[in-house]
């Protein structure tokens, strides 16, 4: 990159946006800008696309073999882990992260890297078919899609970009990125890293901009085979209407209202209540709440809810917050002005339809878009803010008497992304784990992933899955190769028969 408003790449070439416009970045910490970036258009787009066509058709990275493919991949990771310092700062500022999880993000995108390489390279051999005769050989081979559009969102712009970018290569694609127009730096950090790897120049294409202009042209363009979108249910919902016209294949990784359940048994020790008190936190209060599969409702077991409850209050109340890079913070702001507003709202709904106000429920003093880690007590299914997902730091409170119960709660969401059981009992956590309707599901643990292992959801959490062998199938067709070795006529229709 060039210049500072040079992060549009197309075909090879860093540059403005053909506008001239250009977009002023946040730092959500002080609400002050701290970098500015192109403000791609409809024409950036098309361009893009045209570079990312015309690399996948020329077939220098298509046809590149598997092993020079993970090999570059591997490049990529050794830079990442190079520059975990620069670019998780990065990250820090712009997502208003803390400094740690940062540097844990370039971790984990590393990880995919490595991940996808050494997968791609165990399954790219040809399977074949045994079609029931000596005379015919059948093998299905795995070629890639073609271009894809990949659009991310900006609770973790580097991660969710790495989930898609590097399968998408490992499997011989060419794409274009459209990062979050909130948080667009790491993208465009990793781009160069792409290219300073040694990757085909077309291959790898970036547009920032906006997602109603940018983002909605990826999703209709016909040039485009393929798009996977990570963001909310609304913006999803949209891109899988736009992409319809020209059936391309659509993957969507969206929202989730995801259900941590108590059972009290799970706390009958000392240690057992802290540490299901301690990760109910990290569930809920992990950067802000602004995680997909954010432990937003605690569903615990009626008679622990009074004590249970007050722990988590007290200790909610002493989370630190304030700029992700200054030292002993937990937690930083949240990503803009509208985000914090629309939580907000969220809180005073619940507050007038009954909620109990534990803990934060109001801003601190100061710059920066900071919100107290709220605790909402005496919540039910009628309230919005446990049927939609508020993406901040809200936690809301149920609770339940049965299993049954508690199954029913936690599977009664329109989504389906992640879920938790904290039990003593292994033979319930297993019944639990189950019946719950979720595309992860925790067994007395919240948040970790694993690249090896599929992330997605189920119902309105999305289409498709991320990472584990069905990430990369998403980025591969499969083609049936079926070769006659002894041709003869079917003499199906009799008139073509010559007694
Ligand atoms: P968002 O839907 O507002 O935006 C996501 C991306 O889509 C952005 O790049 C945006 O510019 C673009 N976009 C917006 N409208 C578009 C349109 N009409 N056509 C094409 N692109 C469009 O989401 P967000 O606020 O950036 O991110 C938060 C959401 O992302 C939450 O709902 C969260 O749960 C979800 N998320 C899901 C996962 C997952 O793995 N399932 C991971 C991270 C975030």
């Amino acid at each position: 990159m060039s210049a500072a408003q040079q992060t549009i790449h197309v075909g090879g070439e860093w540059r403005a946006s053909l506008s001239g416009d250009a977009r002023r970045i946040i730092d959500p910490a002080d609400a002050t800008a701290f970098a500015v970036v192109a403000e791609g258009g409809v024409r950036d787009t098309d361009d893009a696309v045209a570079a990312a066509r015309a690399a996948f058709d020329a077939g220098a990275w298509p046809r590149t073999p598997v092993a020079e493919r993970a090999a570059l991949l591997r490049r990529v990771a050794d830079r990442l882990e190079r520059d975990r310092e620069r670019i998780g700062a990065l990250e820090s500022r712009d997502a208003g992260k803390t400094l740690e999880e940062g540097r844990t993000d370039v971790d984990c995108v590393r990880d995919a890297f490595r991940y996808f390489a050494d997968l791609v390279e165990k399954e790219s051999a040809e399977r074949v078919v045994d079609a029931g005769s000596p005379d015919v050989h059948s093998v299905v081979v795995h070629e890639p899609v073609g271009v894809c559009a990949l659009i991310t969102p900006w609770n973790y712009p580097l991660l969710q970009a790495s989930w898609k970018i590097a399968p998408a290569l490992a499997a011989g694609n060419t794409f274009v990125i459209k990062p979050s127009e909130l948080t667009p730096l790491s993208t465009v950090a990793l781009v160069e890293l792409l290219l300073e790897a040694g990757l085909p120049l077309g291959a790898a294409n970036i547009v920032t901009g906006p997602g109603h202009t940018v983002g909605a042209r990826l999703a209709e363009h016909p040039d485009v085979d393929l798009v996977s979108f990570t963001g909310g249910l609304a913006s999803g919902t949209k891109v899988a209407r736009a992409a319809a016209g020209s059936v391309k294949k659509v993957a969507l990784e969206l929202g989730g209202k995801n259900p941590n359940i108590v059972f009290a048994d799970a706390c009958a020790t000392p240690e057992g209540f802290d540490t299901a008190v301690d990760q109910a936190l990290n569930a809920a209060f992990i950067h802000s709440g602004q995680v997909c599969s954010a432990g937003s409702r605690l569903i615990i077991e009626e008679p622990l809810r009074d004590r249970f409850v007050a722990e988590l209050s007290r200790r909610a109340r002493l989370i630190r917050l304030g700029r992700g890079t200054d030292p002993g913070v937990e937690c930083g702001p949240l990503v803009s002005a509208a985000q914090r507003e629309r939580t907000e709202e969220y809180v005073a709904s619940a507050l007038a339809e009954g909620a109990v106000l534990r803990a934060g429920g109001s801003r601190p003093d100061g710059p920066g878009f900071f919100y107290r880690p709220t605790v909402l007590d005496r919540c039910h299914r009628g309230m919005r803010v446990v049927r939609e997902e508020v993406f901040g730091p809200v936690l809301t409170v149920e609770t339940f008497r049965t299993e049954e119960e508690a199954v029913a709660l936690g599977n009664d969401t329109e989504y389906g992304l992640a879920g938790a059981v904290w039990t003593a009992d292994a033979e319930r956590a297993g019944r639990v784990a189950g019946l719950l309707r979720h595309g992860t599901v925790w067994i007395n643990d919240f948040h970790p992933y694993l690249p090896q292992a599929e992330w997605g959801g189920f119902g309105k959490s999305g289409i498709g899955r991320e990472l584990g062998p069905t990430g990369l199938a998403e980025y591969r067709e499969a083609k049936h190769v079926y070769r006659n070795l002894a041709p003869r006529p079917v003499r199906w229709f009799a008139g073509g028969r010559h007694d």
